[in-house]
């Protein structure tokens, strides 16, 4: 089997460029063993690793590239309640598990606020998500989740903006109106899960860097490999998302590579902060395919977008999202733009993320279909729930029919460019 990392350093994006700390774990070599062993260091990865650390588990989690170098340590930062397929599986189980599944909804964002207070983590983490509305059908939805939570007694504040409101929060014409959640936020997800992974290494966990995992011997206890050394674990956890080859037989033609973008500006004056974002929420529309921004904390424009099914990057990250930006905001016309970079994003054909096991003993969890920042914490939870004979919550997600598109390695990034043209028609009525 062939890895897809090779030893790769950080992209050039702005998360890299402003580490709390520069990773350096050792490469692995020899033979190690470990309760449990996983493979890929995201949010997914760490997450798990750091839960089961947690519960008196030994762990070893092994990464190709450096941690967080995936889609974890790239994405907008925008920290959103939510696991794609929720819905769908609650229509195959019923009402009864409603109020569970409602619960597990938050569950990631409970999970990163705590982890952030445990274990000291700086990554700038800040409630506040606003929804926006671009047509007229998406205001219904902004009654809807107030509904939603109006009725559930949700604890924490949340508000409509109207389109006047709007405009004055976010100082732009583009929308219809907005919701806005403070119990979702924003923050530095490259911080975030290099925080997590440390405080993992603190409670044990042997992590391993520049070291890609290619190939698993299974049995028993399976020996997950590198070039150079193996660890022998009772249960392996596949957390490679969309840069994972593992598992042909078993998980090809699943997840979906697809493309998102993201420019960074130079830092913006307070006065146009103070016009175009006062709150200091995190943004994202209502479409199908989404625009997303948000400030950093020096106070930049973070704004992402463009999701590419083809498979193949823009040739220029900056001429393809700029564009976009300048339509919510003219009036940065004149910034400076010092950061472009793009990741992968793990899609799934129904949006329910693929979750399930291979010779009882290996777990995967993958396809958060561009959202994941809350979705991978849940899963991470899900996972060593299920290592440690909880099933109920897997069992929801690997109970899922998953359509595969054989020979999609080929084939697949044109369907799905089919199926987003689909949506994009969508977003044009
Ligand atoms: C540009 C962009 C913007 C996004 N914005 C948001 C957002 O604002 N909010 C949100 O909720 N979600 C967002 N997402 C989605 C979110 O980032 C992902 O769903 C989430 O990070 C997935 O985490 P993961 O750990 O499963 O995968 P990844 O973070 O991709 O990690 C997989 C890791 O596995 C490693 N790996 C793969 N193969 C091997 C191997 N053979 N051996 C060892 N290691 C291996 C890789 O090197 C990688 O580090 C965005 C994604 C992108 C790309």
């Amino acid at each position: 089997m062939k890895a897809i990392n090779q030893k790769q350093e950080h992209t050039g994006s702005y998360y890299a460029a402003t580490v709390n700390e520069k990773t350096d774990y050792p490469e692995l070599e020899g033979a190690r063993t470990a309760d449990i062993c996983v493979v890929g260091a995201g949010f997914t990865g760490v997450a798990t690793a750091l839960t089961l650390a947690e519960r008196g588990y030994s762990v070893a989690l092994i990464e190709a590239n450096r941690v967080g170098w995936g889609a974890s340590g790239r994405n907008g930062g925008q920290l959103i309640n939510g696991i794609g397929g929720l819905e769908k599986i609650r229509k195959k189980h019923g009402e009864g598990i409603a109020d569970m599944l409602w619960d597990m909804k938050w569950r990631g964002n409970d999970i990163v606020y705590d982890r952030v207070e445990k274990y000291g983590i700086q990554c700038d983490l800040k409630s506040g998500f606003a929804e926006t509305a671009l047509k007229t059908k998406h205001l219904g939805y902004l009654e809807a989740y107030a509904e939603e939570r109006e009725r559930r007694n949700f604890p924490y504040p949340y508000e409509i903006w109207d389109k006047e409101k709007t405009r004055s929060m976010l100082g732009t014409d583009a929308y219809l109106g907005s919701f806005v959640c403070h119990r979702d936020g924003h923050l530095h997800p490259l911080n975030l899960c290099i925080g997590e992974a440390r405080a993992a290494h603190e409670l044990g966990v042997q992590i391993f860097e520049q070291s890609p995992v290619t190939g698993i011997e299974h049995g028993d206890k399976p020996k997950v490999k590198t070039a150079n050394g193996y660890v022998e674990a009772n249960s392996v956890v596949l957390a490679g998302n969309a840069y994972s080859l593992f598992e042909p037989k078993h998980l090809s033609n699943l997840v979906f590579p697809a493309g998102s973008y993201i420019i960074g500006t130079e830092p913006l004056s307070e006065d146009v902060v103070n016009e175009i974002n006062p709150m200091d929420v995190a943004v994202c529309d209502l479409n199908e395919v989404v625009d997303y921004y948000r400030l950093s904390a020096d106070k930049r424009m973070l704004y992402g977008g463009r999701c590419n099914y083809s498979g193949r990057d823009p040739v220029s990250i900056k001429a393809s999202i700029l564009p976009r930006m300048l339509k919510i905001y003219p009036q940065l016309k004149d910034v400076r733009i010092d950061f472009e970079w793009g990741g992968k994003i793990g899609i799934v054909l129904n949006r329910i993320p693929a979750v399930g096991r291979i010779h009882n003993n290996v777990y995967y969890c993958q396809g958060y279909s561009g959202h994941g920042v809350n979705a991978t914490h849940i899963m991470g939870e899900i996972m060593a729930d299920a290592i440690g004979g909880t099933m109920e919550k897997f069992d929801l997600f690997a109970d899922v029919n998953h359509f595969r598109i054989p020979g999609s390695q080929w084939l697949g990034n044109q369907i799905i460019a089919l199926g987003m043209l689909y949506y994009r028609m969508q977003d044009m009525l």
